[in-house]
């Protein structure tokens, strides 16, 4: 009788142990299947930094441009105001970033608190990551989608915060606070490339950093032979392709820069390098498994439309700094609602939604 005993409990056992594996197989393959039933593989973010409708349009009559594909994408307008107002883009990027509205200066956090950004979501989905911008990798945009500070200059906090964030690669223009740590980016388990023959040479590494001397638009005098921001995303997305999918941040960078300045024909020079990387980016997406999202995340300079190339100069500036003028977003392949977000229709959304869309789209709610 004992024996018997003994051999029905060890039968239970077993069949315990050969049904915790079948669930544990179960549950696996569930979760697999949430993440692969995304309707995108996917997601792609681009970031005009400064750049408004008007920029967009007057680049294409100063180029006399095919009018580009993704202007028939176009899903309306979101406000860009941070916590403070007229934003930066510190705030305007952590918005896009994080989907909270912060003050200006801080990147990813507040209220001293780091706030939880869409590439460590799309991380916990086991998608790969990337940042990449004609930027400093230091500079506003990246920083909140890949680092946590309290100010957009604590540029250590930044780089601290930026190698603990799991990003798989992270490119931008060379800045020597990048460049005076390329020994110390390996043993934080980033590989380090100064240029992008290194970044050719390092792709194998789970995880790349570039700061790279000589990125922008070849349409500005003497930066002929520079890193376009097309062949950075086409590096970016060799790199990051894989089954689980990938999300990756564009930034062009120098739109704002120059509008600043009030340089009109280098400024419309970067918005084209930007449209050039976004035709690319729809050929890319042409097979409906990932989703493009372009908006900007404020407008810089406040400038005028004007169709006339003869007409076209500086004097189409009419401020040196931001505007709080709205803002227009493209989506491609997602079926972009906003009323899907708690909005009405008509209502400009504010830029937060950009964040809940991709996320949505991540963790298949919403829409
Ligand atoms: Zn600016």
């Amino acid at each position: 009788m004992m024996k018997k005993r003994i051999k029905f409990k060890k039968v239970v056992a077993i069949l315990l142990c050969v049904l915790s594996c079948v669930c544990c197989f179960a549950c696996n393959k569930r979760k697999n299947e949430v993440e692969l039933n995304r309707d995108f593989k996917n997601v792609i973010l681009v970031i005009g930094d400064g750049m408004g409708e008007n920029h967009i349009l007057n680049a294409i009559d100063y180029f006399d441009l095919d009018l580009p594909i993704f202007l028939a994408d176009q899903k309306g307008y979101i406000d860009t105001n941070s916590l403070d107002g007229l934003t930066d883009s510190a705030a305007g990027g952590t918005a896009l970033a994080t989907g909270v509205s912060v003050y200006n200066g801080n990147i990813a956090q507040l209220d001293g608190v780091d706030l939880k950004q869409i590439t460590t979501y799309a991380q916990e989905a086991n998608m790969k990551t990337g940042v990449i911008t004609t930027d400093s990798l230091g500079g506003a945009t990246p920083s909140a989608f890949s680092a946590h500070a309290y100010a957009r200059s604590s540029i250590v906090e930044i780089i601290n915060t930026q190698v603990d964030s799991g990003i798989n690669i992270l490119i931008g223009e060379e800045d020597s606070n990048y460049s005076n740590r390329a020994t110390w980016f390996p043993a934080q388990g980033y590989a380090f490339a100064r240029s992008k023959e290194q970044l050719v040479d390092k792709k194998s590494s789970e995880k790349l950093m570039g700061s790279i001397r000589n990125v922008g638009s070849q349409y500005i005098p003497g930066k002929e032979d520079s890193y376009q921001l097309k062949d950075m995303a086409k590096f970016a997305i060799e790199y990051l392709e894989n089954d689980y999918g990938f999300f990756l941040m564009i930034e062009g960078a120098y739109i704002d820069k120059y509008s600043h300045n009030n340089e009109y024909h280098n400024a419309m020079s970067e918005v084209r390098s930007l449209i050039d990387t976004i035709e690319f980016l729809y050929e890319y997406a042409s097979d409906g498994e990932t989703a493009i999202f372009i908006t900007a995340d404020h407008e810089t300079g406040g400038l005028i439309r004007e169709s006339d190339k003869t007409k076209m100069s500086n004097e189409l500036y009419t401020t040196g700094g931001h505007t709080d003028v709205n803002v227009p977003l493209f989506v491609k392949n997602y079926a972009f609602d906003i009323t899907n977000f708690g909005y009405l229709i008509g209502e400009v959304p504010k830029n937060t939604i950009v964040f809940e869309a991709c996320k949505s789209i991540i963790y298949k709610t919403n829409a």
